[in-house]
């Protein structure tokens, strides 16, 4: 892989930039690998990519059954944080972030990692109670929140009207080093990496069933073929109930539209991102200066990549009232994905009835900023065949036995 720098920006600006290689490889697949991945957005990339330089397993292939990063990875508003409240919620998401830091050198591909700030906003006495708990566990847990005052929200985010009439703005857990990222980068980044590797990125071919034998996955039939693999990881989001109907076992979790939405571009002012839970929307802007605006999910299940068309209204209603000056702005485009949502809003990293099959699922509305820390965990889980510290309390055990690991009131609708 040829590295990116100033230096090779300079020589092809010299040759007319005729000398870049294309960034991933596109073969078609072999007859089989120790490794298949399924889904090639950024959890399914970056396990190939952990399972390649954490434990130097590179005859993997990832198989794609539309364009890597098309599903839910380049369909987000893109928040990253790890202010949750259970310990291994907390675990798993500060590995994620703190691999967000040097992604960009790691991978040697910019993702425009940009710490800017979260601000969740309390906007009920419920949610004040629930931050300053969840601002306690954090000091707990090693990760850096705290709770602000409504004039401090003001400072840090001047747009915004502290005493709306339905949602007064009751202060907010604050995490300075949450932020944003470029979604497609972080895909494209990884597919690169797991390119040079060695790794073979198969899109356009769709998984449509599971061949078993003896308790054990010995490959996938796909629209290009049948692979043979030792090992399968199904990383899947909103389809993950499907492939697991394949493999012949059931998942604990519902798919859900869930969408978003931008304004057209204006002049920089809101440079923190704010999340207001109560009303089910968030609010960031983007380099480019359009407002990319998040809302809730749908109330029904669906595998369409749209949304209801009352939920933009209702996210847009609430939101204008706590920045009265999005009342004038034009809304440029709207788009959904499908989320995959666990009982307690946790995601599931965890061995399957079938001995060498391996899910990675559950993250629901709040994954991209997981990536890199799922990637990490679940190739340990695949490379080793054991969960690993980060994964142990996140298998489909729990569900059994009771043990959840409760997630609403940071998950629940929240990105
Ligand atoms: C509108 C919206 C806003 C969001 N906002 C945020 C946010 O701000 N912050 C945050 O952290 N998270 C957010 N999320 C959630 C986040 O996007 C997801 O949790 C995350 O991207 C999931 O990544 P993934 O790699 O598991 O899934 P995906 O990116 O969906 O990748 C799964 C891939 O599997 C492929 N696939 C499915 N079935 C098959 C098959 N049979 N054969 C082959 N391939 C198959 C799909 O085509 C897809 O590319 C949001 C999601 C949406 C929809």
């Amino acid at each position: 892989m040829r590295r990116y720098s100033a230096f090779a920006i300079a020589k092809e600006a010299l040759r007319h930039n005729t000398g870049w290689q294309k960034a991933w490889r596109s073969p078609a697949p072999r007859k089989k690998y120790d490794v298949v991945i399924v889904g090639a957005g950024g959890h399914g990339l970056a396990t190939a990519y952990h399972l390649g330089k954490n434990h130097g397993i590179t005859n993997v292939a990832v198989v794609e059954k539309g364009w890597l990063g098309g599903g839910n990875t380049g369909r987000n508003t893109t928040i990253i944080r790890s202010n949750y409240l259970q310990d291994p919620s907390a675990a798993i998401y500060e590995k994620a972030r703190s691999l967000y830091e040097t992604m960009s050198q790691d991978l040697n591909y910019n993702v425009m990692f940009s710490p800017r700030g979260v601000i969740m906003l309390a906007q009920t006495h419920h949610e004040v109670r629930g931050y300053q708990r969840t601002a306690h566990a954090n000091a707990l847990q090693g990760v850096d929140t705290r709770w602000i005052s409504p004039a401090e929200v003001k400072k840090l985010v001047p747009i915004i009207n502290l005493d709306g009439p339905r949602y007064p703005v009751l202060g907010g857990l604050w995490q300075a080093r949450g932020g944003t990222a470029r979604h497609d980068a972080v895909a494209w980044g990884y597919a690169r990496a797991c390119s040079a590797m060695g790794m073979d990125i198969i899109q356009q071919c769709e998984v449509t069933g599971i061949d078993s034998a003896e308790g054990k996955v010995t490959g996938v039939q796909t629209t290009k073929g049948q692979i043979a693999c030792d090992k399968l990881a199904m990383v899947v989001a909103g389809n993950s109930g499907l492939l697991a109907e394949m493999a012949g076992f059931r998942l604990p979790l519902e798919t859900v539209p869930l969408q978003a939405l931008v304004s057209e571009p204006i002049k920089p002012c809101m440079d923190v991102v704010v999340m207001a839970n109560t009303v089910h929307g968030y609010m960031s802007q983007s380099d480019k200066g359009e407002m990319v605006i998040g809302g809730g999910t749908d109330g029904h299940n669906g595998y369409t990549q749209r949304g209801s068309f009352h939920h933009v209204e209702e996210t847009v209603r609430a939101l204008v009232e706590t920045f009265p000056m999005i009342s004038r702005l034009k809304m440029l485009r709207q788009w959904g994905g499908n989320v995959d949502v666990t009982g307690d809003r946790s995601p599931i990293l965890s061995k399957t009835p079938l001995g060498n099959c391996f899910i990675n699922c559950g993250w629901g509305t709040g994954g991209f900023k997981a990536i890199p820390g799922s990637g990490w965990a679940m190739a340990e889980l695949v490379a080793k065949g054991e969960p690993g510290p980060l994964t142990a309390e996140f298998g489909l055990n729990r569900f059994r036995e009771g043990r959840f690991i409760d997630e609403s009131v940071a998950a629940g609708v929240a990105h």
